[in-house]
């Protein structure tokens, strides 16, 4: 299963507008963070994961036209989900559906009633809601995709364990010890990071390492960073040998 790092940021994406500081200013590409997303490709099933705001800027990078089959929500915060309208390309494929809990279907419904009710007008991407459950796992063409349940300080998200060898967590700041079940035997695990200093609602970069040693996938990239993390130059020391920061456009393979 290949994936791709479609963006690596916080909900401000890095550079933030106005900052004048060494990370925002950096020319080092891998200090520009869009925000937080990731493309899956096994065979020909394609898989989203967010759709945030940057998503148009996201797949103009990407240059891999085709029938995306599912997007997977983790949440309905802006930085995941400000993107949705700009599926519409990709519904000449097909109609695209949204994998989301029931909570966050809702709340879906009620920003974009003019795609997601019953009768939608014509020339809105043809998009719909499948709501999911923490626990219960289903296919995306032939791919296995198991939600569990994470939590951003107190509001719980889903994060997903995807074709048996691949975990993924945005916006955590703890889990409950069943989804750390859930994730025995991953290959590769993509996981949030935010900053060195602790947060409310997502895990710092200490944390972060707690979490993945605990885990213990083969290898761990982080995201969702803010420019608070450093120049990506400086800052690998930070981290263990097998648990690395992420950047945007950085491509990865599961070992079966
Ligand atoms: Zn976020
Ligand atoms: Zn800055």
């Amino acid at each position: 299963m290949k994936i791709k790092i479609l963006g690596s940021g916080t909900s401000t994406g890095v550079p933030e507008v106005g900052c004048t500081c060494p990370v925002c200013t950096s020319k080092d590409v891998r200090d520009s963070r869009l925000r937080t997303s990731a493309w899956i490709c096994e065979d020909d099933t394609r898989i989203l994961l967010d759709c945030g705001p940057d998503f148009r800027q996201q797949m103009l990078r990407l240059h891999d036209f085709h029938r995306i089959n599912g997007v997977l929500i983790t949440h309905e915060h802006y930085d995941h989900v400000g993107g949705l309208d700009d599926l519409r390309p990709f519904c000449r494929f097909g109609e695209i559906p949204l994998y989301a809990e029931a909570y966050t279907a809702e709340d879906l419904r009620k920003r974009l009633p003019y795609c997601l009710v019953e009768h939608v007008y014509p020339g809105v991407p043809r998009i719909y809601l499948k709501e999911i459950k923490p626990g219960c796992p289903f296919f995306i063409g032939k791919v296995e995709v198991f939600p569990f349940r994470v939590m951003h300080g107190r509001l719980p998200i889903l994060g997903y364990r995807i074709g048996g060898k691949l975990g993924y967590i945005t916006d955590m700041l703890t889990m409950p010890d069943e989804s750390y079940n859930c994730l025995q035997g991953i290959d590769v695990l993509i996981m949030n990071a935010l900053r060195i200093q602790p947060h409310p609602t997502h895990q710092c970069i200490s944390e972060a390492i707690r979490t993945a040693e605990r885990i213990g996938a083969r290898e761990t990239y982080l995201i969702h960073m803010s420019h608070h993390v450093g120049l990506h130059a400086e800052i690998g020391h930070m981290l263990p040998s097998n648990i690395h920061f992420a950047y945007d456009g950085l491509e990865l393979e599961t070992v079966t």
